[in-house]
């Protein structure tokens, strides 16, 4: 999502990740944390972020967002594990060959399930990440499959927000190739007893039980370079939010890159009547 802005993000430096976190201790608010950034597992510092973290003593869940290669290390898995990380989430692009293409690195799928594999040594939380685009949309269905037989404890399939009013890299799946994969999947989450969470994805289009729907974000530290470019994005596009017919507050609806590609849906798309209903 975040493209070629990653380098130029600011990484938020201990004295403020301290502040923020006491801050947050204080108030009595959020009781998970997630640690993240462009490959989190690059900052040499992250094990002293981490510990910090759980010194305090209040956050019940510490969780890595991660490529997941640099896990294929079984001392820095250990070591992450020692100061304190007890989730994973790791991002999985694809079968072998799509997820290095994707990755830009050859091997780097072998070095992903090394990494989830040492990890079923602990008693840590791990769960599968996947983006959908047209590079991996025919093998959602085996790469799900795969990773059912890994120690994951649920799959995500996130929808794809590029971070532009344009798709320049040609990756956003339309609507009805993403709905014809639901059946299949429930079946899946059925057979092999994992979740599988449908992130960001138009709300109305949800399969129901026993996917889950999610749209919820968490609450971001973020530079504000961040919100300038997200709110030049145009997210939140949905013709029957626009005339007030859909009640759903947490629902995504569509990007400005995706009406351009596909048209906005109406005749797909389903209003939600009443408030609550998506509950
Ligand atoms: S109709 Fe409602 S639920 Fe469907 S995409 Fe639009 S805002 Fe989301």
């Amino acid at each position: 999502m975040l493209g070629d802005m990653k380098r130029e993000l600011p990484a938020i430096g201990f004295d403020r990740f301290r502040s923020v976190l006491y801050q947050i201790r204080n108030d009595g608010r959020f009781r998970n944390l997630i640690l993240s950034g462009a490959e989190v597992s690059t900052f040499d510092e992250l094990p002293r972020y981490v510990q910090f973290a759980a010194s305090l003593g209040w956050f019940k869940k510490i969780q890595i967002q991660t490529n997941g290669r640099r896990l294929r290390d079984k001392d820095y898995v250990r070591h992450l594990i020692d100061c304190g990380v007890n989730e994973f989430f790791v991002s999985i692009q694809g079968l072998e060959t799509t997820h290095d293409a994707t990755t830009r690195v050859a091997g780097s799928f072998s070095d992903t399930v090394t990494g989830l594999r040492n990890l079923a040594e602990y008693k840590v939380n791990l769960i599968g990440n996947t983006v959908l685009t047209r590079r991996n949309v025919d093998e959602i269905l085996p790469l799900f499959a795969f990773l059912a037989k890994q120690p994951i404890s649920e799959m995500q399939l996130w929808n794809f927000f590029p971070m532009g009013q344009t798709d320049t890299g040609n990756q956003i799946v339309d609507l009805k190739a993403f709905s014809g994969l639901l059946p299949k999947l429930a079946s899946l989450s059925v057979e092999t007893g994992k979740p599988i969470v449908l992130k960001s994805f138009p709300q109305c289009i949800f399969a129901g039980s026993p996917l889950y729907f999610d749209s919820i974000f968490p609450v971001t530290v973020l530079p504000d370079l961040f919100w300038r470019q997200f709110g030049e994005c145009g997210f939140g596009q949905c013709f029957y939010r626009n005339t007030g017919q859909c009640k759903s507050w947490q629902c995504w609806g569509l990007s400005s890159a995706y009406v351009q590609k596909y048209g906005d849906e109406r005749e797909l798309l389903r209003p939600i009547e009443r408030e609550g209903e998506e509950l």
